[in-house]
């Protein structure tokens, strides 16, 4: 097999599109904020686990870097802990672990040479291998059950192991407290090389080669060749076609948004993209780029405002206090002080009725009655005008 390139956290994505691969060549991958802050929590995370759970005894400036890192909160002191707690639990009922943490494996056999991954934490013990993953994300829930990564990062750890703890099983968790989303798949490390020659193998030889056709799914979302994807885009080539000369029937309805959804964000894409076609010189046939609109904005504040104030603007006029959002608010003192202090004050409307696929897990919309919507509202504390 080739020089790889192939990532397991991409795996799902080219493991259902090895095409992806060859598509995405040339794209450069502009998340790094979110990774920043990510990186961040798995060092701490790491600093925890070796602290409680290994013989390393870490130094107390190590933790203290972290906490002076501007992307540090208590948010992630919360989350980092669960995280060791998780681990903590397996550690506790396993019969003569070995933990290791932050640990590269091998995985060059199936993905071609040089190919590596970084398992957050294993736990090694006779027979048994648990791998965890430690996920700072809150937007997408991750499931470990046919978790491609999980199952790679278990393969190459697997094989580490087994010639000392002969493994028979492996077992990959996912913690992703943000989202107080925790799950794990127990899979027998015969199955798994079972699947890494008959799903992973073909699909890595298929995607460093560029063959095979692009196959549209949820792991399109991360994907950087949208734009140019022919495969993405195709359901948006043709407009649904009509019943009734006239009049639309809901099925037309139905059918037209399930097609249009998320053309918004395909639109968006196709534009980003096809700016920076243009503003790299090349042409993109109708288009051009322009100035778009700015803002004013001051090249020195303070500045500015001490002059105002001794032309005779009050100080007061020039700033204006606003309350912090119940979020920051909730943020400031903690879920448990927010609840136990202010919960009485928190109210929570009925959403608006929103249209959503059958398959969304919310129940139907039922409109509450008065009395429920504002069964906490304290109306001897409101002032009703006449007016
Ligand atoms: S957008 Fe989807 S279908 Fe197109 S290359 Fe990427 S993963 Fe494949």
């Amino acid at each position: 097999m080739p020089h790889s390139k192939l990532s397991p956290s991409a795996s799902e994505r080219w493991i259902n599109c090895p095409i992806s691969v060859h598509l995405c060549e040339g794209f450069e991958d502009t998340r790094s904020v979110y990774a920043a802050e990510g990186t961040l929590a798995h060092k701490l995370g790491e600093l925890k686990i070796l602290n409680e759970l290994t013989n390393t005894s870490v130094e107390n400036n190590e933790f203290m870097k972290i906490v002076k890192n501007k992307l540090y909160d208590s948010e992630m002191e919360i989350h980092a802990s669960e995280y060791l707690e998780r681990v903590r639990a397996v550690f506790n009922e396993t019969n003569i672990p070995y933990l290791a943490t932050e640990i590269k494996v091998d995985l060059s056999e199936w993905l071609g040479s040089n190919s590596f991954g970084t398992a957050d934490c294993i736990i090694a013990s006779p027979g048994v291998l648990h791998v965890f993953d430690f996920k700072y994300g809150k937007n997408v829930e991750v499931k470990a059950e046919n978790n491609s990564q999980m199952r790679l990062y278990a393969l190459g750890a697997a094989e580490m192991f087994d010639p000392i703890y002969g493994i028979e099983t492996v077992i990959t968790h996912i913690i992703q407290p943000r989202m107080n989303n925790f799950s794990s798949e127990t899979i027998e490390l015969k199955e798994l090389r079972n699947w890494a020659e008959t799903v992973v193998k073909p699909a890595a030889t298929a995607a460093l080669t560029a063959t095979g056709d692009a196959h549209k799914g949820n792991w399109c979302t991360f994907c950087l060749a949208k734009p140019v994807c022919r495969e993405y885009g195709r359901e948006y080539e043709n407009p649904p076609g009509r019943d009734d000369p006239h009049k639309l029937s809901n099925q037309e309805i139905a059918y037209r948004i399930s097609k249009l959804e998320g053309i918004d964000t395909y639109l968006k894409t196709l534009k980003e993209f096809a700016l920076s076609e243009v503003l790299s010189g090349k042409e993109v046939p109708g288009y051009k780029a322009v100035e778009g609109r700015s803002n004013r904005s001051w090249s020195d504040q303070k500045k500015a405002f001490e002059k105002a104030i001794e032309s005779g603007v009050e100080r007061s006029a020039l700033y204006e206090e606003k309350p912090l959002t119940l979020a920051k608010v909730e943020k400031l003192m903690g879920k448990s002080d927010f609840n136990n202090i202010l919960g009485e004050f928190v109210i929570k409307p009925q959403g608006k009725p929103t249209l959503v696929k059958d398959s969304d897990k919310r129940s139907p919309f039922k409109r509450k009655s008065a009395k429920e919507a504002f069964k906490n509202v304290d109306f001897s504390q409101i002032e009703f005008s006449s007016k």
